[in-house]
């Protein structure tokens, strides 16, 4: 099969021939349908060889989409046929995080080397998908799988971030999204359909401002040093009860730290240098910063039902998989526009 691969460090991907896997044991096999691409993958190609943590060649993709076609002689619980989401926060299952379902936390995935598909094991811009074990996939009950795949990460990590904030964001309230692009207009989607916040996005250019407001932000601002004041009046002086950074970079966090008041919550979810420290002379008292990661195998079920709703929508451009590498240079050049989704 072919399959988009990252083969050297400093290197493009390339689409390359390797082995059909077949499932053994508890695995699935599916024919992928989507696979969407993230700026994660970008991140990981990036880094120095020393600092990667992963063996090369790695077939790329962890947002992955497709149709059980073969099952392991010990797998169970899907049959061949059907149209499944595939859960990326792959843990062991049976420690204590994991039975919650938060297995993207795992206690035991490092000692046990267990990895994300397309993030140390063979990932989803291929032809097949080997998943590791039936409970890592989701039904899509009729949901487009392009649409679909870019739920599984892009739609995921900002639900994750925001569920837990939603009792707090009753009318009245003010919630920051700061980065209105992949994960950051799912995000303000979510907020506009599970809260009663007034959302107010901080992005750079007119072009993502307007895209912001499309998308359900009641305010778009230019993220930096004028957005403070800009918040500081729509809330008349109360600023925010919730600040989602979808950048995480020094500039953002650093942004977020001056836009809440006491009790504020803080969630960086972009992945970057960016930090918020917390101390008695540093913040607002009692100010929660949090740094969630992905999400769990419960709330990938939510957002696809949100989803299924009409309430969240992606938007995707699609590519064949041998375009696949052309979506990185787009992607380094800031000329996507919404998720980049391969149909091989
Ligand atoms: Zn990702
Ligand atoms: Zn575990």
């Amino acid at each position: 099969m072919r399959a988009l691969q990252y083969v050297a460090p400093g290197q493009p991907p390339e689409v390359r021939e390797v082995p059909t896997p077949t499932p053994t044991g508890g695995q699935v096999l599916i024919k992928v349908l989507a696979a969407g691409a993230c700026h994660s993958d970008e991140f990981l190609m990036g880094l120095p060889s020393e600092a990667l943590s992963m063996p090369l060649p790695l077939t790329l993709g962890h947002e992955g989409v497709g149709v059980v076609v073969e099952l392991g002689p010990d797998a169970s619980g899907v049959e061949v046929g059907e149209e499944v989401a595939v859960y990326g926060g792959w843990g062991c299952g049976r420690c204590r995080t994991c039975t919650t379902g938060a297995e993207q936390y795992c206690e035991r995935a490092s000692e046990l080397g267990i990895r994300p598909p397309g993030l140390g094991n063979p990932g989803a811009m291929a032809e097949y998908l080997l998943v590791d074990d039936a409970r890592h996939l989701v039904p899509l009950q009729g949901l487009d799988p392009v649409a679909a795949a870019p739920l599984t990460d892009a739609g995921l990590t900002p639900y994750h971030a925001i569920k837990p904030v939603l009792p707090t964001l009753v009318p009245g309230t003010t919630a920051v999204v700061i980065g209105a692009g992949g994960l950051g207009h799912l995000g303000i989607q979510m907020l506009k359909a599970l809260s009663s916040s007034r959302i107010v996005a901080l992005d750079l250019g007119e072009d993502k401002l307007a895209f912001a407001r499309e998308v359900g932000a009641d305010h778009a601002f230019t993220s930096d040093d004028s957005a403070i004041e800009a918040v500081r009046e729509v809330t008349g002086g109360r600023m925010a009860d919730a600040v989602l950074d979808f950048v995480g970079m020094q500039a953002s966090t650093a942004l977020a730290a001056r836009m809440v008041h006491a009790q504020s919550e803080i969630v960086v979810v972009g992945v970057g240098d960016g930090a918020v420290p917390v101390g008695m002379l540093t913040l607002p008292y009692n100010v929660r910063v949090r740094a969630p990661y992905w999400g769990t195998i419960p709330e990938l079920h939510e957002v696809l039902a949100l989803a299924r709703s009409g309430a969240i929508r992606v938007e995707t451009e699609t590519f064949s998989l041998d375009d696949a590498p052309t979506i990185y240079e787009r992607m380094h050049a800031r000329t996507l526009r919404g998720r980049a989704v391969v149909v091989p």
